[in-house]
């Protein structure tokens, strides 16, 4: 790091140093601030769980959601997820914080039952780091025995980077979790480098192209082209389809010629919270049953 502000400042002028240095202190200073506030964040209930539809546009209807985190503390006010899910497996608290994620996601999909005649998924992001501690099977578990919800019902959402670790344990980890009956989904699809033979060794059950594919969709040739590719090698190797970050029309449709059944984003709904979405979960069931489906 020092090497690298030398260089910057050999090359690019004196100030450069001087400038450099500074914003990372202001990085790193931010970081740990952040950082202090979240090891106490759920212990002071400053976190939540959100819940973002997941819809198939083929049945108009839902199938179930994403749950997402959110923080809000008094003095940094929202930081999104993006940013503490970093800081928190960098300071050691990503088990913690992921078994109450399971815990409370399977508890809420419990209070779902009997709002729709359909019964839901529920859809838990995992990182890579509550894999490698190894409790996470153990922790599933008791999830879902305390909650009671059947485990067909659970969905854990893993990365690439997880796959490219290629660790026998992650596998065999995965495995029980297929076993148990858990639903394997692949998120972020297309960011990182799995190529078709690679995904293939892993028991997955659902693909999910990343967002960024999918913006500006109905204006980028080469985003069409890649969501093309995706999308055959998701049939190649029999996998359901998931498109996240669905925000208008153009994209609904390209997605629904090309097949793709299920699909979340802001064109359907934001993450919403508990309440709201046990609202909108009513409205949906009243919505089937006055204008029945085509
Ligand atoms: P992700 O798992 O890929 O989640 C989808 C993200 O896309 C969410 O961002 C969601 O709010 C956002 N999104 C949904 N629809 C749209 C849309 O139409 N347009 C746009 N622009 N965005 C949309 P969010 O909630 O900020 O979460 C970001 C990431 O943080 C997640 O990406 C996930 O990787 C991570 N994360 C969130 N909750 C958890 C958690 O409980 N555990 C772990 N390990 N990671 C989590
Ligand atoms: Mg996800
Ligand atoms: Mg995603
Ligand atoms: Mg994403």
């Amino acid at each position: 790091c020092a090497d690298m502000a030398m260089y910057q400042a050999k090359s690019d002028g004196r100030n450069t140093y001087h400038f450099f240095s500074q914003e990372m202190r202001r990085i790193s200073e931010k970081q740990l601030l952040i950082s202090n506030h979240l090891r106490y964040a759920l212990a002071k209930n400053e976190i939540s769980l959100f819940f973002q539809p997941k819809i198939d546009i083929t049945l108009n209807q839902i199938t179930g959601a994403e749950a997402l985190l959110r923080w809000h503390n008094p003095e940094l006010g929202d930081v999104p997820p993006s940013e503490f899910i970093p800081l928190a497996e960098n300071i050691g608290i990503i088990s913690e914080l992921g078994a109450w994620v399971l815990q409370q996601a399977c508890n809420e999909a419990m209070k779902w039952q009997g709002l729709t005649k359909q019964r839901l998924q529920v859809s838990v992001n995992v990182s890579p780091q509550q894999f490698r501690i190894g409790s996470l099977l153990k922790e599933v578990k008791k999830a879902l025995t305390v909650s009671g919800l059947p485990s067909d019902q659970l969905e854990l959402e893993i990365t690439e980077s997880l796959l490219l670790q290629d660790s026998e344990q992650n596998l065999s980890q995965l495995r029980d979790f297929a076993d148990q009956g858990i639903r394997l989904s692949l998120d972020d699809f297309g960011t990182g480098y799995s190529s078709l033979s690679y995904v293939r060794r892993f028991p997955l059950h659902i693909l999910k192209i990343d967002r960024s594919f999918i913006h500006g969709l109905e204006n980028d040739l080469n985003h069409k082209v890649l969501v093309d590719a995706i999308i055959a090698m998701a049939r190649s190797l029999n996998l359901e389809l998931v498109a996240e970050g669905v925000e208008n029309k153009q994209q609904l449709e390209f997605l629904r010629q090309r097949g793709v059944r299920t699909i979340q984003g802001y064109i359907i709904s934001p993450p919403l919270n508990p309440e709201d979405f046990r609202k909108f979960l009513k409205n949906e069931h009243q919505s089937s049953r006055s204008n029945p489906r085509r």
